[in-house]
């Protein structure tokens, strides 16, 4: 049986997408990179994911693993017809909120905003922002290693990741979902998978670090005339203020200048 057959049967109509119902995964965030491939596979459960691996695997056909499709390098989608985009949409279950040992076991599939929308009713924060958080979806932001702004108060996602499952190429599913902070049992395999770009294996599910929401934040905006004159206050800032800051950002009057020429809404007082 065809490999087409043999996906359509295991994952049938909701899970496995061919010829116009993958227009939406097919092209890049900047509509720059990305060919239709041979379908589109939206497996629902581990069990699932290691199938389809399993199966582009004997048929020696390429899989790419598909998050919120938010990467501005082209990583999520396909770049050659015989491959198979393997999309974790439909994992995105938050399993458990753990707030004594502060962990949260979510799917791959889960969005950036909404896990942060769920831990503000547990008094919880996941500290990971970025532009793209409303479509950015865990398995991504892990592959990626994404940072955004707190990242040098909290680190990137490898720091803020405590335990994850990984499909292997071959299809086998590796269970790292350890939740210890102070984990020094053998090798920090999950840190491989930080940054992988999918290369290693597709995520499926993570123990994720939370922390304590805080009670009060201030947003400063400060002018300042040059580079050397930001790099002082920031140095000062974080000198000061310690782990309290837990953001600082930076832009130049070209940024300005372009984000008041591009986005409609915006107007600067
Ligand atoms: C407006 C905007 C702002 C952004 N700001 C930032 C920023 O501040 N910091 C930053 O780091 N990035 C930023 N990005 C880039 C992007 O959002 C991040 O790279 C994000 O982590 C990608 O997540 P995603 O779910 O969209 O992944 P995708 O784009 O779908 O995939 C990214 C890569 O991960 C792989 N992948 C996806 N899911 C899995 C999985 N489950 N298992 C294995 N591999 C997988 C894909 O194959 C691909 O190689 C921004 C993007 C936009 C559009």
């Amino acid at each position: 049986m065809a490999l087409d057959n043999k996906l359509a049967e295991l994952l049938g109509t909701r899970g496995w997408l061919t010829g116009d119902d993958t227009a939406t995964y097919n092209r890049d965030w900047l509509n720059k990179y990305g060919v239709p491939p041979i379908g589109v596979a939206r497996p629902a459960s581990t069990e699932e994911t290691a199938a389809v691996v399993r199966l582009c695997h004997e048929h020696n056909v390429i899989i790419v693993p598909q998050g919120g499709g938010t990467g501005l390098v082209g990583g999520s989608v396909a770049c050659e017809t015989q491959a198979v985009i393997l999309s974790l949409s439909r994992m995105n279950s938050i399993e458990s909120i753990d707030s004594n040992d502060f962990t949260a076991v979510v799917g791959a599939g889960l969005i950036l905003e909404q896990l942060h929308t769920e831990l503000t009713k547990h008094e919880l924060m996941f500290p990971l922002h970025l532009g793209s958080e409303g479509s950015a979806q865990i398995g991504g932001l892990i592959a990626s290693n994404a940072g955004g702004s707190h990242a040098f108060r909290f680190g990137t996602m490898q720091d803020l990741v405590l335990g994850l499952e990984v499909v292997l190429p071959n299809g086998d599913v590796w269970d790292g979902t350890r939740r210890l902070i102070k984990d020094n049992a053998g090798f920090q395999l999950r840190k491989l998978f930080c940054g992988s770009e999918g290369r290693l294996g597709v995520v499926t599910r993570a123990v994720v670090k939370l922390y304590p929401a805080p009670t009060q934040t201030t947003t400063a905006l400060i002018a300042l005339p040059t580079i050397d004159a930001a790099l002082q206050v920031g140095r000062s800032l974080r000198s000061a203020a310690g782990e309290l800051m837990t953001a600082l950002e930076f832009f130049d009057d070209n940024i300005l200048k372009l984000a008041l020429q591009n986005i409609p809404d915006l107007k600067w007082l």
